[in-house]
C-alpha cells in the first residue's frame, strides 16, 4: 500500500472505530460485531506500525474507549444519568490488548519467557464480559465505586454499586489494607437480561443488544433503587500493584475472598503454553453452561515483581492478554424476512432462515433489529449470513457472507406502509426504529394493547392470547374498557366456552378491579411506561386524575423522570381516544388512586439480606415487593450474608443445598408472613362495593 493510500486508510479506520466505540461504550447500542471492530482496530495497528509519521496520539489504537459521554444512542436508557461527579483513577484502568489466534498467544508467552529469563507462573481467568468496575475500600467499608470512563477518570457510580447484592458493604475476616481498591466487572446474568428484555420491549423501548450493554447502561440509572432491581452481579479479578502488597496476584485474589469479595473461582495458576492452552481449551465448553456472557480468557503473570518489570504500554499491561473464542456462528442463507408489529407499533425485521443447527439448537429466524442494523449489514435479497447465538434467546444476523451473494440481487426494501394495516410507517427523531401511524386502527397493535392490559403483572385477569383474539374476531372487544361491558350471553359466543369458563372469567374481571392504581397505570400501556415507572407517578401523583392534568414541567420534576417519558405521559393525557378510555374504566369501576390504604411498611426486616425461591401464594414480584416494603433487601444467590432463604414450593434445590452448607435459615411462607406486623396483602384495595360492579 502507497504512503497515501495507507494515510486516508489510517483516517478512515479512525473515525469508523471511535464512532463505533461510542455507540458501544455510551449509547450501549452497538452496530457492528466485536470481531470485526477488533478486526479493523488490528487492521490499524498494523497500518499505524508501517506508517508511524501517520499514528497520532488520539488514535484508537492508543486510547481506552471511554465511557463518560451522556448517552443518547437509540439504546439509551430512558433513565440514565449524565452527571455523575468525575474522579480520577489512583492507578490507571486500562484495556487489555486481545487476539483470537493461538499462535499470538504462543508468541506473547515466548516473548514474556525471553524477557524476563527465568522460571515464572501464569494465572489464567475466564474473560468476564461485562462492565468494569473499581470498588475502594477504606477501613473494611465500601467508600466509592467508579467505572472505567476514559481510563484516566471514571464515574462515581456508588450509590447505583451499593444495591448490586453480592458487593459487600463491609468486609469481613481479617488483614486488609486500611484502603485499598480492587476491580472487577459488573456482570448482567442471562436470565435477568432477557427479562430485563423483555419488559423493554412490553413498554416499547428498544431491547438492550447483550448482556454487557445491558449491565453498563444499568450502572448509569438515575435511581439506584432501579439498578438494585436489574439483577447485577460482580466478579472481581484484580488488585492494583501498589493498593496492596502481595507477592503474587493469585494470593492477592485469595485474600480478597477471604475478606468476603465475590472473586471468582474459575481461574488456575499453570506453567508454560501448554498449562495457558489447557485451560483455554477447557473453558472453551465449561464457560457455555455459565450462567452470565464471558468473551475469552485472560492471561497474566503471576508474579507481581514480574508484572513491574514487563510494564505497562499506554493502553494496555505488557503482563496480560486476552484471548478471545470468536462467537459460535452458523452460515445460511436468508428465505425471506417478515416485518413485525409489535404492542406499540414497532416494526421488526427478523429474517426466516434455511434451518441450521447451532450450539445444540436449529436456528431458523433471527432479529435483523431494524433498519439501521439492515443497512450496517449491507444485506441483499437471499444473502448468505452468519447467525450467532450467546445465552440470549433470539439468534442474531451479525454479517454477511459476501462471497456467495447472487450477482445483481436487490437490497430488501424496507416497508413504507404496516405490514399489518398498511397505515404509512413514520420514525421518531432519535429512534433506529419505524413505527406503525395507526395505533387506534392497527389490529396487531390493538390486540397487544389488550393482551398487556389483561397480562398478570398488570390487570391479572385468566385470559390466553386466543381467547382474546377471538375476542377481537368477533368485535366483542377493541379497547381495555370494552372488557368490562361484556356480558355472560357474549362470552358464550366464543368457541368452546360454557356458562363455567364464562362465570370464571367474569370472576377474574371482577377481581381486577382490585388492582391498585400504580398497576393500572402500567395496564393502559403508555410507552415506555414500566411497572416502576408507573410505581414512580402513581406515587407522585396520587391520581389519574392529577397525572393526566400535569404539565410537562410537572412530570420532568418527578426524579425518575426523564424528558422523552414526560413527553410520552404527556401526549397519552391529550389524544381524545385515551381520555374517553380513562371515563369508561373510571365508570367501570378501576382503581384510579392511591386512595385506598396501601399496605403500609414497616422495617421489620430491616438490614436483612433475604433470598427467596419457589413459588408462593403471591407472585414472586409481589414477595419481592413485600420484602422490600418491610425494609429487606433481595438478593438472586444465597451467601454467608443472607439471613434467610424464603422457600416455597418447589425451590430450587442449588440454594437450599447452599443455605444448608452456610448454616444459614430456611423458612416458609407462613413463618416469613408471621414475622410482619399483620398479615401485610400484597392486593391491599378494598373489595368494591355493592352495586359499583355493572358487570353482567
Ligand atoms: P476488552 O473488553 O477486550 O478487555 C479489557 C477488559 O476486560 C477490562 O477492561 C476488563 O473490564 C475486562 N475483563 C474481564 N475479565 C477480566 C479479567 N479476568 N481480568 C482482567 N480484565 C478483565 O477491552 P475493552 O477496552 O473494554 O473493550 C474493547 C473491546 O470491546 C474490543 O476488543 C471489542 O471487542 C469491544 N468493542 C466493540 C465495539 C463494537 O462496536 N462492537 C466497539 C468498541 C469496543
Amino acid at each position: 500500500m502507497g504512503r497515501s493510500e495507507a494515510q486516508h486508510r489510517i483516517e478512515e479506520l479512525k473515525s469508523i472505530l471511535w464512532e463505533n466505540s461510542r455507540k458501544y461504550y455510551v449509547d450501549n447500542a452497538p452496530v457492528m460485531s466485536d470481531y470485526e471492530y477488533d478486526r479493523l482496530m488490528h487492521e490499524l495497528e498494523t497500518l499505524e506500525a508501517e506508517f508511524p509519521e501517520y499514528a497520532t496520539e488520539d488514535s484508537p489504537t492508543r486510547r481506552v474507549g471511554s465511557d463518560l459521554d451522556s448517552p443518547a444512542g437509540p439504546g439509551a436508557e430512558l433513565n440514565a444519568r449524565s452527571d455523575f461527579a468525575k474522579v480520577p483513577h489512583r492507578y490507571p484502568m486500562l484495556s487489555l490488548g486481545n487476539t483470537y489466534n493461538i499462535a499470538e498467544i504462543e508468541e506473547f508467552a515466548a516473548r514474556a519467557e525471553k524477557t524476563l529469563d527465568t522460571k515464572f507462573t501464569w494465572c489464567c481467568e475466564l474473560k468476564y464480559d461485562g462492565t468494569a468496575i473499581c470498588l475502594t475500600y477504606r477501613n473494611g467499608r465500601l467508600l466509592r465505586a467508579l467505572t472505567r470512563g476514559d481510563g484516566v477518570v471514571g464515574d462515581d457510580v456508588t450509590e447505583n454499586v451499593r444495591q448490586i447484592s453480592n458487593i459487600p458493604q463491609v468486609l469481613s475476616g481479617s488483614g486488609f489494607p486500611e484502603e485499598f481498591e480492587i476491580r472487577g466487572e459488573i456482570l448482567m446474568p442471562y436470565d435477568s437480561f432477557n427479562r430485563l428484555n423483555a419488559e423493554r420491549e412490553e413498554t416499547g423501548e428498544p431491547p438492550f443488544a447483550n448482556p454487557r450493554n445491558a449491565a453498563s447502561g444499568s450502572l448509569k440509572l438515575m435511581d439506584p433503587a432501579e439498578v438494585g432491581r436489574r439483577g447485577l452481579i460482580c466478579t472481581l479479578y484484580h488488585i492494583p500493584d501498589g493498593s496492596a502488597d502481595f507477592p503474587t496476584h493469585d494470593e492477592a485474589l485469595r485474600a480478597a475472598a477471604s475478606w468476603g469479595l465475590p472473586v471468582s473461582e474459575c481461574r488456575e495458576v499453570c506453567e508454560g503454553i501448554e498449562g495457558i492452552e489447557a485451560f483455554i481449551s477447557r473453558w472453551e465448553t465449561e464457560r457455555k453452561s455459565l450462567p452470565f456472557a464471558t468473551d475469552g480468557i485472560v492471561i497474566k503473570i503471576n508474579e507481581m515483581a514480574f508484572q513491574r518489570t514487563l510494564g505497562y504500554t499506554a493502553k494496555s499491561p505488557r503482563w496480560a492478554v486476552a484471548y478471545k473464542y470468536k462467537a459460535e456462528e452458523a452460515l445460511t442463507p436468508i428465505l425471506s424476512i417478515d416485518y413485525q408489529v409489535g404492542r406499540t407499533g414497532a416494526v421488526t425485521p427478523v429474517a426466516n432462515l434455511e434451518p441450521v443447527q447451532l450450539s445444540g439448537t436449529v436456528v431458523k429466524r433471527a432479529t435483523l433489529n431494524n433498519a439501521d442494523w439492515m443497512e450496517q449489514l449491507d444485506l441483499r435479497e437471499h444473502d448468505y449470513v452468519y447467525v450467532e447465538k450467546g445465552g440470549e434467546i433470539i439468534p442474531k444476523i451479525t454479517r454477511v457472507e459476501l462471497s456467495r451473494r447472487t450477482p445483481g440481487a436487490l437490497r430488501p426494501a424496507f416497508p413504507t406502509v404496516c405490514p399489518d394495516c398498511g397505515a404509512p410507517l413514520f420514525r421518531p427523531e432519535g429512534e433506529a426504529r419505524w413505527f406503525c401511524s395507526n395505533p387506534d386502527g392497527c389490529p396487531t397493535q390493538i390486540k397487544g394493547r389488550l393482551v398487556h392490559f389483561l397480562s398478570r403483572k398488570a390487570m391479572n385477569v385468566i385470559a390466553g392470547d386466543a381467547t382474546i383474539e377471538q375476542m377481537y374476531a368477533l368485535d366483542l372487544v377493541r379497547t381495555p374498557a370494552d372488557f368490562y361491558e361484556l356480558t355472560i350471553p357474549r362470552l358464550l359466543m366464543l368457541d368452546g366456552w360454557k356458562e363455567k369458563s364464562a362465570q370464571r372469567f367474569a370472576e377474574s374481571l371482577r377481581k381486577s378491579l382490585e388492582v391498585p392504581f400504580e398497576r393500572v397505570l402500567y395496564a393502559i400501556g403508555i410507552r415506555y411506561v414500566g411497572e416502576q415507572t408507573a410505581r414512580d407517578l402513581a406515587r407522585h401523583f396520587g391520581s389519574m386524575d392529577a397525572l393526566s392534568a400535569a404539565s410537562k414541567e410537572d412530570l420532568l420534576a418527578v426524579p425518575e423522570v426523564g424528558s422523552v417519558i414526560a413527553e410520552s405521559v404527556f401526549a397519552f393525557f391529550r389524544d381524545p381516544v385515551n381520555q374517553t378510555l380513562i371515563e369508561r374504566l373510571k365508570s367501570a369501576g378501576l382503581q384510579m388512586s392511591l386512595e385506598a390504604p396501601v399496605a403500609a411498611g414497616s422495617d421489620a426486616l430491616a438490614g436483612k439480606t433475604i433470598v427467596i425461591s419457589g413459588n408462593f401464594s403471591i407472585s414472586r414480584d409481589e414477595m419481592k415487593e413485600l420484602i422490600e416494603r418491610n425494609g429487606g433487601k433481595n438478593s438472586g444467590s444465597v451467601s454467608g450474608k443472607t439471613a434467610f432463604l424464603l422457600a416455597g414450593s418447589k425451590p430450587g434445590p442449588e440454594k437450599i443445598r447452599k443455605a444448608g452448607e452456610l448454616g444459614i435459615p430456611v423458612i416458609g411462607e407462613e413463618e416469613f408472613f408471621a414475622m410482619l406486623p399483620g398479615r401485610m396483602d400484597p392486593v391491599p384495595a378494598p373489595a368494591p362495593e355493592d352495586g359499583q360492579l355493572s358487570l353482567f
